[in-house]
């Protein structure tokens, strides 16, 4: 039984006949990677970290509407905090966007020009069967919502009335971000997904110098502590280099739009060395869907042309191409969106270490039972005190 009671100011959930003035509540993306949406109300202030989507399945978004359970309504979210501009964080923003009409969106500048680009320039909010007053209505629904983000540069504090707000850098992808919120009585510091190592110079990550009690750390590999990983786009250097000496003609595939500019900026920094290594010049060419995501970005101001990518026909002798399909006749088809920047096992380790939060909320993974992870190795720790719990979705987490 679900009520809601107004004391002291603040509306509080009641659950079960108990009130809970501070609850976490994951609304996509705790424990699986994909529709990444987490509820968070602390002292009285109500926020939403991200509002990804995921790509497969029937349920492509985040349950919105559960919300509605714990809250009068979604006009009383005061925040929405964009981390970054992948899709399983944005995905659902131009519907978050519209419900939560009184909240304030903030985000970097790369992160709302990608939201742009993927849900309205490249129409990615828009199933291919929908009539056509449905794609208009969408559109004008997502250009409101997107209208709305407030660009924030990284490392100033923002205060408002009941908090304060700092973007710290992510690492991870261009204008990824990790949010530190100080309320009244809390510290809360959310990772969205995070690397210690960038291919993105200007967006090394950097910590706030005060202690959360709050941490919502995205632990995607939390279950793999024994996986071996320099940097994974280290293997995927390795893999193209072999394939190269093999003499093969190779398809770089992203279906995505900003893991393409993942994929120029790996391309640009890594494909002399590369080349260097086989002992053997390949030259890389790019299909017109992704040209067009190419040109797009360009646009942007982003630096994806500098003397490594071509357009046009492609030669018979073996070259990388980069395109959106996943394989193509007389290609062998490597994957891209399956490499990204995220840190290891024994990272997120130190980091939560180093954090040292009263509660830290494990998302962003997919749990494997059985397995080495971070919950149960804090759990046998006689030094470290907090407690770190695998999140799961539409589960409600009370914070005292
Ligand atoms: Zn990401
Ligand atoms: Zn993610």
């Amino acid at each position: 039984m679900v009520g809601h009671d107004k004391t002291d100011g603040f509306e509080t959930a009641v659950l079960g006949g108990e009130e809970m003035k501070n609850y976490f509540l994951p609304l996509g993306g705790a424990d699986e990677v994909g529709a990444s949406s987490y509820f968070l109300n602390v002292d009285g202030v109500r926020m939403i970290f991200d509002a990804g989507a995921r790509i497969h399945g029937m349920e492509v978004y985040p349950d919105y509407p559960m919300l509605l359970q714990y809250i009068d309504d979604y006009g009383d979210i005061d925040f929405i905090f964009l981390s970054h501009a992948h899709y399983d964080h944005i995905g659902s923003y131009h519907i978050l966007g519209n419900l939560a009409k009184n909240a304030e969106v903030l985000a970097t500048k790369a992160t709302k020009e990608f939201t742009k680009l993927q849900l309205m320039d490249f129409g990615r909010m828009i199933a291919p069967e929908e009539k056509e007053v449905i794609k208009r209505a969408k559109y004008r629904q997502a250009e409101a919502a997107i209208n709305k983000i407030k660009i924030i540069p990284v490392m100033r504090t923002l205060q408002r009335e009941k908090c304060s707000i700092t973007f710290y850098p992510a690492g991870h992808m261009a204008g990824a971000v990790m949010v530190e919120v100080k309320t009244q009585n809390h510290v809360i510091f959310y990772s969205g997904d995070f690397s210690i190592r960038t291919m993105f110079g200007i967006n090394q990550m950097r910590l706030g110098e005060s202690r959360p009690d709050i941490f919502l750390m995205n632990a995607t590999n939390a279950y793999q502590a024994k996986k071996r990983m320099k940097n994974e786009y280290t293997d995927l250097s390795q893999i193209l280099e072999n394939k190269i000496k093999e003499r093969k003609r190779i398809l770089l595939s992203s279906r995505s739009i900003a893991k393409h500019l993942d994929l120029f900026y790996f391309i640009n920094q890594n494909i002399d060395e590369i080349c260097l290594r086989a002992e053997r010049p390949v030259s890389v060419y790019i299909t017109e869907q992704s040209e067009k995501i190419g040109n797009a970005l360009a646009d942007l101001g982003y630096l994806v042309y500098d003397g490594h990518i071509r357009s046009g026909r492609v030669p018979e002798e073996p070259h990388i191409l980069i395109g959106e399909e996943m394989k193509k006749e007389g290609y062998e088809a490597i994957p891209f969106d399956f490499y990204s920047l995220h840190a290891s096992y024994q990272e997120m380790k130190l980091f939560i270490k180093n954090e040292n939060a009263d509660v830290t909320y494990l998302l962003h993974t997919k749990p494997k039972f059985g397995e080495q992870n971070l919950a149960d190795d804090f759990k046998r720790s006689k030094t470290f005190q907090g407690s770190v719990i695998q999140a799961c979705n539409e589960q409600v987490y009370e914070i005292l």
